[in-house]
């Protein structure tokens, strides 16, 4: 008996030094990752001695990616038998080294827990080595930027992206102007100072997730893969990274202790469901768009596709104009009252009017999407809040105009400004009006982006006593879910319903339904575009009492509101 156990105990001990001669580490390791044993030499690769790891699992011992790569294994060792071939790294004090881990399962007396056998073999020489490859084969190694090849294949995976989802992507093609010139007369190496100078400014145009890549010579291509899922938004977002990258490019260089002037021309293709393309074909576009910016005079962009390239420039015209515009003052408010029970007067929407020099009076309907794609919305928007904010305190000052309230419009981009709840505050304290006089007007296609950062600037809003109305209700992404969760005050029945609420029965059930949504929300419910007695008839029976449109009153200028207010209020029976 003392002979056997002898012989057990050697035996093991052959087993175990022969184990400790092999180089990888090996574990035995349970299905939840505890270990049993561990041959000798683990003790950096664990943070630990080996024989502190005994009893302890494998999340409580290695980072938690490491650790999941382990536990991954052992599950599928569980039920395959084995596994093989998972790497992961870990950062030890002699710095990161990688590990291929392989585990098979042991034979177990039947009834037994499972257990593993794992070995992880360091394979960071192979994977610097791996990676260095991947550098000199997908990297330019003068700008370090990725390659032709590179960027080939992340167009490739952007094109199917694109194809899934619903937004655009946009490749911009960039050549220096007369860069042959420089290589020529100051050489190669000033060239080379040149080059790597514009790949930094590129990459400080655009956003981590974007490409900046060189193909080969002075060409540059920047790829960004979602510029927005409107062609409004694609053309307004392309553009405004290219007109970034014209102005970067075209500021003086340092090239070695000399002062160099360089510009770009930026040939611009969108990519997408509607744009098609295959990776060839979007270069291409890229590419006849940059002749044609060279063709136009250097120094500036081009988009591919005519029609966008004629959208661009009428954009840039309106923006100027609205930009001078604003500087000349003609810009105005008008005010369109809005009526509860016995039409009296509760308020007024603030509605922006244009009056151009030469075209004359432009509707909203018009500037407002254009400049809603850049930015002179944010700075018109504001002064909208301050004329209207001035209003409100004037009126605060007259007693039969003190208790009305005012609705202003509000867009997309600017709700979406990280500091529009400081401007909305900061422009009420400046103008002394009460915030509580104020409803902000949002439409409901805010509401598919970024909902929490809505709900969260609302409550601050509202939380000083900012209200809020959901204008065009019904037109939109109407979904109860979210409904409940903002604070609103208001729905707005869109004027498309009331317009044919007597002649479409369809119409008339949904103002029906919305009127009841409303009030069982909590809400108030405004009925907009009333032109007939009979529609204003259907929705006060149905339980909406607060109306505005043309039956009551148009837009008016702040004097013939002022009026109206004063005529309206002299005529109503008291009480
Ligand atoms: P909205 O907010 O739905 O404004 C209501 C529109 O319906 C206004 O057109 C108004 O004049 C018109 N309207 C009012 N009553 C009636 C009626 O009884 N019948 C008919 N057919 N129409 C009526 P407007 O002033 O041309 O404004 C068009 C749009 O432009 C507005 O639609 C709003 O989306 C936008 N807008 C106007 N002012 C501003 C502003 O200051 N900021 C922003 N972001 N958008 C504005
Ligand atoms: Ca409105
Ligand atoms: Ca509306």
């Amino acid at each position: 008996m003392v002979q056997r156990t002898a012989e057990i105990l050697a035996s093991q001990n052959q087993l175990k030094s022969t184990l400790d001669a092999i180089r990888d580490p090996i574990f035995e390791l349970g299905l939840d990752g505890r270990y049993y044993q561990c041959s000798a030499n683990v003790d950096d690769l664990l943070f630990q001695p080996g024989g502190a790891l005994i009893g302890k699992t494998v999340p409580e011992v290695l980072p938690e990616a490491a650790a999941q790569v382990v536990m991954d294994a052992l599950r599928t060792a569980n039920l395959e038998g084995h596994s093989q071939g998972r790497e992961y790294a870990l950062e030890l004090a002699r710095g990161v080294r990688w590990f291929e881990l392989s585990v098979a399962r042991k034979a177990v007396d039947g009834g037994c827990e499972p257990r593993f056998v794992a070995m992880s073999r360091d394979i960071t020489e192979r994977k610097t080595a791996e990676q260095e490859i991947r550098r000199l084969a997908f990297y330019d190694p003068l700008t370090e930027l990725p390659n032709r090849r590179l960027l080939q294949d992340r167009l490739e995976h952007a094109l199917t992206a694109t194809a899934r989802s619903h937004h655009q992507g946009a490749l911009l093609l960039i050549d220096l102007d007369n860069f042959k010139a420089l290589n020529d007369t100051v050489g190669h190496d000033k060239g080379d100072i040149l080059l790597q100078q514009v790949a930094r400014r590129l990459l400080s145009c655009v956003r981590e997730c974007d490409t900046v890549a060189r193909l080969g010579g002075d060409e540059f291509v920047v790829m960004i893969d979602d510029v927005g899922s409107t062609p409004a938004d694609a053309i307004g977002h392309a553009q405004t990274v290219a007109e970034k990258i014209v102005t970067l490019l075209g500021q003086p260089y340092d090239i070695a202790g000399h002062e160099h002037r360089s510009s770009s021309s930026v040939g611009v293709a969108l990519f997408g469901v509607d744009t098609g393309g295959t990776v060839e074909e979007t270069f291409k576009r890229s590419d006849v768009a940059m002749y044609q910016a060279k063709a136009a005079g250097r120094n500036t962009l081009r988009f591919f596709d005519p029609a966008m390239q004629a959208a661009v420039e009428a954009r840039a015209a309106l923006e100027v104009d609205v930009r001078q515009g604003m500087a000349n003052n003609e810009f105005q408010l008008h005010y369109q009252p809005q009526v509860g029970p016995g039409n009296r007067v509760i308020g007024a929407e603030a509605l922006l009017r244009w009056t151009h020099p030469r075209h004359g009076a432009v509707p909203p309907g018009e500037f407002i999407p254009v400049a809603e794609q850049s930015g002179p919305i944010l700075q018109l928007g504001q002064w909208v809040l301050e004329t209207a904010f001035a209003q409100l305190a004037v009126w605060a000052a007259d007693p039969s105009a003190a208790a009305l309230t005012v609705a202003v419009n509000v867009s997309v981009h600017q709700f979406r400004q990280p500091d529009f709840v400081d401007q909305v505050l900061s422009a009420l304290r400046g103008s002394g009006a009460d915030a509580h006089r104020l409803k902000l007007e949002l439409t409901e296609s805010m509401f598919a982006f970024d909902l929490e950062d809505i709900i969260i600037k609302m409550a601050a809003l509202k939380a000083q006593g900012v209200g809020f109305s959901l204008d065009d209700f019904g037109t939109g992404y109407s979904s109860l879910s979210y409904l409940k969760r903002l604070p609103l005050d208001q729905l707005k029945i869109d004027q498309s319903f009331v317009h044919d609420v007597l002649t479409d029965a369809n119409d008339a059930s949904i103002v029906r339904i919305i009127i009841t949504l409303g009030h069982s929300l909590g809400l108030d419910v405004i009925a907009e575009g009333v032109e007939t007695i009979g529609q204003r008839q259907f929705l006060s029976t149905h339980g909406c009492e607060l109306c505005q449109g043309y039956l009551i009153s148009r837009p008016l200028p702040i004097a013939a509101f002022n009026a109206f207010l004063q005529a309206h209020t002299a005529g109503q029976a008291p009480g």
